[in-house]
């Protein structure tokens, strides 16, 4: 049996969110209904020494796993929110995640200049 990717982080910090056609409950914390609970081990993390075509493969079936898993958004949200540093999480590689965030950071400072940029005109406009 799997060792779960979050089961170190009892206490998720996304909420459960209410999916439309599924009947989940939502007081259950959502690595409750985490695919890999039930699948075999060794695939989300990698092994010390891993070679590269090794870890690649290991990753893809991870992916695998996620892609069919009813809570890989919450499971990805919550690897990105804390951020988890290693492992598949979500059906993205630590790497994957770090070009997520890295991009998510970039957005939000385009925003917070484009509202600056806006502040500026209203306040010469006034
Ligand atoms: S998305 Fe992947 S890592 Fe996350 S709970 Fe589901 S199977 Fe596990």
């Amino acid at each position: 049996m799997l060792q779960p990717p979050h089961s170190s982080l009892q206490v998720a910090a996304v909420p459960a969110q209410r999916v439309p056609g599924r009947d989940r409950d939502q007081d259950a914390p959502w690595h409750t209904e985490a695919v890999c609970r039930r699948d075999e081990a060794g695939l989300f993390f990698a092994p010390s020494k891993e070679p590269t075509a090794a870890r690649l493969s290991r990753e893809e079936a991870a992916k695998r796993v996620c892609a069919r898993c009813p809570v890989m958004v919450e499971c990805r949200e919550h690897a990105l929110l804390q951020p988890e540093p290693y492992g598949v999480w979500g059906g993205l590689t630590a790497a994957e995640r770090r070009v997520v965030l890295a991009r998510r950071r970039r957005r939000e400072m385009e925003l917070k200049k484009t509202a600056r940029a806006a502040a500026g005109r209203i306040v010469a406009a006034g």
